[in-house]
């Protein structure tokens, strides 16, 4: 049976950073793909929105963001810039505090050049099982047994299982003994079923830049797209982290203008939709105005009324977000409750690590994810080398 000082599973975003941070120790990371980092190369669309500027545990969602705050302030934004400068990885910050690298692939093969030469990788080896022995953990992967005094979980959630995500994660943890938040995906669109379809089925491609979505009390403003499936866009992607399923969202497609009083002003011999038109796209002022459609001039105070909620209060039930298939991320997962914000240690096995998105810590959209698995992955690497 292969011995070593640390096992990591998973070469994903969290895995490497681990791996690479961790010194003077025999370490072994264990993959189930073929290649390392296949999310991280699809991350960013290729270009791997790696961090942003403006950070702060508000961006999270978990039964307590506050976890997050004490990785998140001891490994920064410039850490990572400086790991991106010795490998001479090109990097641009854009206006809304996103950084993006020049490609994936390049955060990717630094990531792969900074770990220790004498770090073992293996690659086609699903992870199976593992069980506490007295010098720490004995690890069935692959139809091997690998033995070790220390294991980082960072086996990711189950967001895109066409990258390689599995539930080993939450097996593992369960396995353990710890609780398992609830999952959902998150940071995906909404199919559209029924009425909605019908009514929307000639808006595909539509983008708005600036609507207003609210669910509960969590409201955000940004873009939204209309695609052949229903609606996407960071807008809804940030207001799914927080669990959209068969609840009741409003839109606010004209968050700028009051359309009951636009209406009010604009009275005229022209369609409703044609009216509509001048303000959103003309295919979805058409959709919005379905049914309702009229000359202006002809409403009457409650058509105005319901006319203008269609545009500043569209309500409808999310009845099917997009499944883990195409959801970026899982939210919820394993409690932090029972892991040391600081360590990322289990609170109840000794020396068991988990990083990044197995942990009920889910950013919203803009490299907070990204953020959190070199900052978790910092964090367990820094215990483990005190040690
Ligand atoms: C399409 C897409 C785009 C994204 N873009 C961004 C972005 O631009 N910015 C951002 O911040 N976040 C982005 N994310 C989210 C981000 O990629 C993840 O949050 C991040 O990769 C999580 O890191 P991780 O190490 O926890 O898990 P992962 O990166 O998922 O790594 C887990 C690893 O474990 C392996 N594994 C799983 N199960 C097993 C098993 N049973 N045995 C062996 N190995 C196993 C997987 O193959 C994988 O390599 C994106 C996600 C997707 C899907």
């Amino acid at each position: 049976m292969d011995e070593t000082d640390c096992i990591i599973l998973g070469a994903g975003a969290s895995g490497l950073m681990a791996a690479g941070l961790i010194k003077n120790k025999k370490v072994l990371l264990i993959e189930g793909n073929r290649k390392a980092g296949l999310k991280l190369l699809a991350s960013g669309g290729g270009l791997c929105n790696f961090f942003n500027a403006d950070l702060s545990f508000k961006n999270y969602q978990s039964q307590n963001p506050h976890f997050c705050i004490s990785a998140l302030s001891s490994y920064k934004l410039t850490d990572f810039l400086d790991f991106l400068k010795r490998y001479k990885v090109k990097y641009t910050q854009r206006p809304d505090g996103k950084y993006f690298a020049e490609s994936s692939q390049s955060v990717l093969k630094a990531l792969l050049e900074e770990i220790p030469q004498h770090t073992q990788i293996i690659y086609n080896t699903k992870f199976e099982n593992a069980v506490k022995t007295e010098q720490g953990f004995e690890v069935r992967a692959g139809g091997k047994n690998y033995k070790s005094k220390f294991l980082i979980c960072a086996l990711g959630g189950l967001s895109y299982p066409a990258l390689g995500a599995s539930n080993g994660a939450f097996n593992l943890a369960g396995n353990f003994g710890h609780t398992i938040i609830k999952t959902y995906p998150a940071l995906c669109g909404i199919n559209f079923t029924g009425v909605l379809k019908k009514q929307f089925a000639d808006t595909a491609g539509i983008t708005l830049e600036q609507a207003e979505i609210t669910c509960g009390k969590k409201s955000f403003k940004g873009g939204l797209l209309f695609t052949h499936q229903g609606l996407s866009g960071p807008a809804l992607f940030n207001l799914s982290l927080y669990g959209i399923k068969d609840k009741q969202i409003t839109i606010n497609f004209l968050p700028e203008i009051n359309v009951q009083e636009y209406l009010k002003q604009h009275k005229s011999a022209k369609m409703l939709s044609t009216v509509l038109g001048t303000l959103i796209p003309p295919r979805l002022a058409k959709a919005l105005a379905c049914g309702i459609d009229k000359k202006t001039a002809d409403m009457t105070k409650t058509e105005t009324l319901a006319a203008a909620q269609r545009i500043n209060a569209f309500t409808f039930t999310a009845q099917t977000p997009c499944g883990y298939k195409k959801a970026e991320i899982t939210a919820g997962g394993i409690s932090v409750k029972e892991v040391s914000s600081k360590t990322m240690m289990s609170a109840l096995v000794p020396n068991l690590y988990f990083t990044g998105e197995c942990l009920d810590i889910t950013g919203q959209l803009g490299g907070y994810n990204l953020a959190w698995a070199w900052a978790s992955a910092a964090a367990a690497a820094a215990d483990i080398n005190s040690k």
